[in-house]
Order: C-alpha cells, then structure tokens, then sequence
C-alpha cells in the first residue's frame, strides 16, 4: 500500500554577504507534492536490503570513500555561451564536468515526469548563468527527492540513490499511523537538546535552528499533515540530499564570489536530528529503535549516509563560503552521548 499523503519536505538555503553581521536570508525552497512511497506494500523481489553496496565500508570511521567533484574543472565557456532556453542542457552539462552524480541526480529527478521538470520547479529567474548557479545545490538536492520519490513508488518502499553503483531500498520506516513502526520527527522537539538550539520560529538570528520550521513543524498529534508528522523514512532522506546539497557547494565553490551559505549548516543540522531521533527512538519508542538497530537496511543506510556526510564536511572545513554558523552546529552534533548513538549501531553493524 501506498501512503497517499503528500511529503512536504523542504530544502532550506541560508545566504549572507562575507562580512555581514546581520541575520542571513532565508530561502526555503517548497518540493510540496512529492508523493513519497509508504511502506509494507506488495513489495516482491529483494527490497528491504541494501544493494550493491560492497565497496562501502562504515566500520572505520573516515574509512568512506566517493569519486570527487572536480571544483577546478573550467566552466567558463558554458557560462559565456548560456543561452535561457537551454537552462536545463547548462546545468547538466556544468554538472558533468564538475559534479557526474550530480548530473545523474538531475537526470533521474527530470525522469520522474509525474512531478513535472525538477530544474524549472526549483529556479525562478534563468535569464542569465549565474542565477541558475546560485540555485544549482537547491535543483540538486530537490532532484534528487524526486529521484527517490520514483524510486519509492516503484519498489513499494523507502529507496535511496546515493550514487550510481549503491542504492537502499528499506521497508516500515515511516510512521506508525502512515503504515510503519516509527515516530513523527517533529517529536524530538520535545528532548533535552532542542533548547540548545531552539527553532527560530518567525525570526532567523545566529544561535536559532532554522531548518527546525521547516522539518519539525506542526503537532502530530492533531488531524493536520505537516512535515515534521514524517517518520525516520524522510528524515533520512533529507539527510541524504542535504550530503548531496554540500558536494555541490564543494564543486562550484568559487561560483559563490562574496556570497556565505549554508550547505555545512543543512546536513550538519540533519545529522543532529538523525542522533536525537535514535537516541528517543531508543529511550522510548522501541520498535523505531528495533527497526533502525536490528534491521539490516536501515542500520547500514544509516551509518553510510552518515559516512557520506562526513566525508564532504571532512572536504570542506574551513571553508570560508559553505557554512555560516557550522562550528556551532558541529559542536553539537560531536557532543559525546550523542556520538555514542551511531558508534551503537557501527558496533552492531560490524560485529
Ligand atoms: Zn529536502
């Protein structure tokens, strides 16, 4: 069965001036409309295992290893050349020269023709190259949902690409009233750690979870779907794309000049959910935790999406343009209770 609920999710891209000292902008980019699979459907065949996946290895931390964007790659006869009506053809072939999974996040996202052309749902001004770059990390990372989204559909479960040689297709990980056995990711508001860096709500300033609007919103105990009702299923996957929005950072860099944003912010702030999610889970919700722990697919998804993350925060820090206010972040997501959540699941992993 699937779940007919729309997914709401939402990519959040904060932008500032180098030398601002004022609160960032806030762009949130709406993806409403994704239909996300549900889970425990007629799936047949061998979903609810991970595929393909024999060169990752999650045991040794920084062990993680991906082919490189190629950030010194030359665009600039792509740019000089840009004419509008050929956005999408630009930006797949900046892709192709600097970012190649970037370029198939695209072209599976553009693919999935039910939810209409990913590139032009998530670009509003395309009159000139550079604003199709400023918004290139945000098509990347809504492609890619959209890529996933197909991918859901067709196996019946929860699939992830994360890279053209190693796909995820697990089962039951949405929520309990949405067909699987977790929780509403919005209830982690409710822990000890949501106070150290409390949701913004209406005003964004330093030191205030932005992304906590987006992804923790709504109350899941009411009749109103919202996206923070999502269970582990999606909170996974905006982890997924927010690793995928900051290899983009990290291969068009220099297209940034003067501009600050917050690609080390998004999937640090996932990563923070995802330890405070399996940290509740297992305090209190044991059959999440039992499924996120003894389950195969989740358990290994979960520490290679991590793995992932890692590996382009480990790419990018110090950058001066791709994270606004990361350190902080950072320092939360290393806070050692939190840590030892997926050294948990590494250790059951690899056992
Ligand atoms: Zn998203």
């Amino acid at each position: 069965m699937l779940a007919a609920t729309a997914a709401l999710c939402s990519s959040v891209l904060l932008v500032a001036c180098a030398g601002s000292t004022g609160s960032p902008a806030t762009s949130t980019d709406r993806d409403g409309g994704a239909t996300s699979a549900g889970d425990g459907g007629s799936l047949t065949g061998d979903g609810g295992s991970p595929a393909g996946d024999a060169s990752v290895n999650v045991c040794q931390p920084g062990a993680y290893t991906e082919t490189l964007p190629t950030p010194t790659a030359s665009i600039a006869d792509l740019v000089s050349s840009y004419a509008p009506p050929a956005y999408q053809d630009f930006v797949l072939k900046i892709l192709e020269r600097r970012y190649p999974l970037g370029k198939s996040l695209v072209t599976r996202g553009l693919a999935n023709t039910e939810q209409g052309n990913c590139i032009e749902r998530f670009t509003s001004d395309r009159s000139n190259a550079a604003a199709i770059l400023r918004r290139l990390e945000v098509v990347v990372h809504e492609c890619g949902h959209i890529a996933d989204f197909a991918l859901s559909k067709s196996l019946g479960t929860n699939g992830y690409f994360i890279r053209d040689d190693l796909t995820f297709s697990c089962k039951s990980g949405d929520t309990t009233t949405r067909g699987g056995v977790t929780f509403a990711r919005s209830r982690i508001r409710g822990d000890a750690y949501n106070a150290s860096r409390p949701p913004c709500g209406g005003t964004v300033t330093k030191g205030c979870d932005s992304y906590a609007n987006v992804y923790l919103d709504g109350n899941p105990d009411d009749a109103k779907f919202e996206s923070g009702d999502q269970g582990y299923n999606l909170l996974l996957e905006e982890a997924v794309q927010y690793v995928n929005s900051l290899a983009t950072g990290y291969a068009f860099e220099d297209q940034l000049k003067t501009t600050i944003v917050s690609n080390r912010d998004g999937i640090l702030t996932l990563l923070w959910y995802l330890e405070r999610y399996i940290k509740l889970a297992r305090e209190t919700y044991p059959a999440a935790y039992k499924l996120i722990s003894e389950d195969p697919c989740w358990r290994h998804g979960t520490l290679t999406v991590w793995a992932r993350a890692q590996f382009y925060l480990e790419k990018t820090k110090g950058s001066t343009s791709l994270g606004i206010d990361d350190e902080a972040i950072e320092a939360l997501v290393n806070a050692p209770e939190l840590l030892k959540e997926i050294e948990t699941l590494r250790q059951l992993d690899c056992k």
